[in-house]
């Protein structure tokens, strides 16, 4: 068995890739190619293809990475393909259901790659997803008797299939043919048996019944016993096929004995549908988030709108609401997502009572200057849906508020005390080449913990009033926009 698509370089193995690699090939394993997504992961990508005889790699830029191309990193791809052990141009393609970047750049990437990979006469490995009309065009476009390739992780109809065909492509399926709801049965059926090729595209898209876990090599057994139950060969047939067919496509220096002995030892356990409820949640884990936040600072703008509720302690039926519109209140917010759906933000937010000092009557002797806030919050955002580009949380926190209130009070108060936050909104995820930039619209409420008593003789409509109980919130249309840079 040939494992013709395996990320094995990715972060998931650090801590036992030499066992995982090691169990591959104790399970009837014989080759695995590693296509690499970004020149970031090259070294790591060939260290591994030096270490053990029988990895080899593809070199190229992902269609996710598809911002990072540039010149040298072109010229670095061409050099490395002098390398024995890169086979392969890829992991290249088109993905618009992630748009991480512009159509018009993936294109242009994927098809500089291809001429690539046409002049120095190596086979492509094509990741569409969601592309399937401009990737047809592209290759019957970039087709001229010398592209040879596979289209992996083939989900696409049979129109496409028998397109990609005529093109003279071939395809390899993985773990997704596996799960109970593919419709899939009806193109692996529909693949001619000399252009077929297995992989797991580990750690992603495990086959039943180990769905829902990390995937790796040794699961490519559960891929090709599917193909095997569809096409109605045995298991051996079908590893034989697709491992001929990668060795050819790949040009791999394997001696493939070509019925293995023991292969009863591995165990090919049937059909196990128990894990099917494990949903796409567990598997989606496993996945790399695309918009991955670590730790990310921005400044924020709000207006500010002061709420006060009035009571006349004395008579407490005399009840009044009064509010400060629109003053504009500026900060600054740092924030970090220890885990993906949970950003914690300190931040702080200025604001001036602009709107009260307006109004005031001016009493002399007493000084005119608004009140001033100046509020301190930790706030946690859980957002609901952390791998889309826009997306939605609720919020809350606690916050401390350093209130010196001037206007129109005969005396100076400090009022800074404890408050508590609470709001909702949604944030964009920008993915850029320096960087996640992230605008986040939200609307948060700010209550004050404890209530205030004065006096308001100088006010027309309270100075017959005795104390006042003021109990104060604040409502705050929100803008931040966090820099998140990659590190
Ligand atoms: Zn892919
Ligand atoms: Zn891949």
């Amino acid at each position: 068995m040939i494992d013709t698509h395996a990320h094995i370089d990715a972060d998931v193995f650090d801590e036992d890739r030499d066992q995982m690699i090691a169990q591959a090939f104790e399970n009837g394993v014989k080759a695995i190619i590693i296509p690499a997504i970004e020149p970031d992961r090259y070294d790591g990508v060939l260290s591994i293809c030096n270490q053990y005889e029988h990895i080899y790699c593809g070199m190229g830029v992902h269609p996710h990475n598809a911002n990072d191309y540039s010149a040298p990193v072109e010229d670095r791809i061409i050099t490395l393909l002098e390398n024995p052990k890169v086979r392969a141009v890829g992991e290249i393609g088109l993905d618009y259901y992630y748009d991480f970047a512009p159509k018009d750049v993936q294109q242009e990437v994927f098809r500089r790659q291809l001429n690539i990979a046409k002049s120095y006469d190596m086979p492509v490995i094509i990741h569409n997803r969601e592309s399937d009309d401009d990737m047809i065009e592209i290759l019957q476009e970039e087709q001229n008797g010398e592209l040879k390739g596979v289209l992996h992780c083939f989900s696409s109809d049979l129109t496409m299939l028998r397109k990609a065909l005529d093109l003279g492509f071939h395809v390899s399926f993985t773990g997704n043919i596996t799960y109970k709801k593919s419709i899939l049965d009806e193109i692996v059926r529909a693949t001619p048996l000399d252009k077929i090729m297995i992989e797991t595209d580990s750690p992603y898209m495990t086959p039943v019944p180990h769905r829902g876990k990390r995937n790796e090599p040794q699961f490519v057994r559960f891929i090709a016993q599917k193909i095997a139950d569809i096409h109605a060969l045995t298991f051996e047939e079908i590893i034989t096929m697709t491992s001929n067919n990668a060795k050819s496509l790949f040009r791999l220096p394997l001696f493939l004995i070509v019925f293995l002995f023991g292969l009863s030892t591995f165990p090919i356990i049937a059909q196990d549908d128990r894990n099917e409820e494990d949903t796409e949640e567990q598997v989606q884990s496993i996945e790399k988030n695309p918009y991955a936040r670590f730790i990310g600072f921005g400044p924020s703008l709000a207006t500010n709108t002061i709420v006060e509720t009035l009571t006349d302690i004395d008579r407490p039926e005399r009840r009044d609401t009064r509010s400060w519109d629109g003053n504009p209140a500026f900060g600054f917010s740092v924030a970090y997502n220890p885990l993906e759906f949970l950003m914690l933000e300190g931040g702080i937010l200025h604001t001036r009572n602009n709107a009260k000092l307006k109004n005031a009557l001016p009493v002399p002797g007493t000084p005119t200057d608004p009140d001033v806030y100046t509020v301190f919050n930790i706030t946690a955002r859980a957002i609901a849906n952390p791998r889309s580009k826009v997306a939605f949380f609720a919020l809350g926190g606690i916050n401390f508020q350093s209130k010196r209130i001037h206007s129109t009070n005969v005396l100076f108060t400090d009022d800074s005390q404890l408050a508590f936050n609470a709001g909702a909104g949604f944030m964009v995820n920008i993915p850029t080449s320096f960087g996640m930039i992230i605008p986040i619209a939200e609307w948060r409420l700010d209550f004050e913990s404890k209530n205030d008593t004065i006096n308001l003789p100088n006010e027309q409509k309270y100075k017959d009033w005795g104390d006042i109980e003021i109990s104060t919130f604040y409502s705050l249309p929100r803008l931040t926009i966090l820099w998140y840079p990659k590190f």
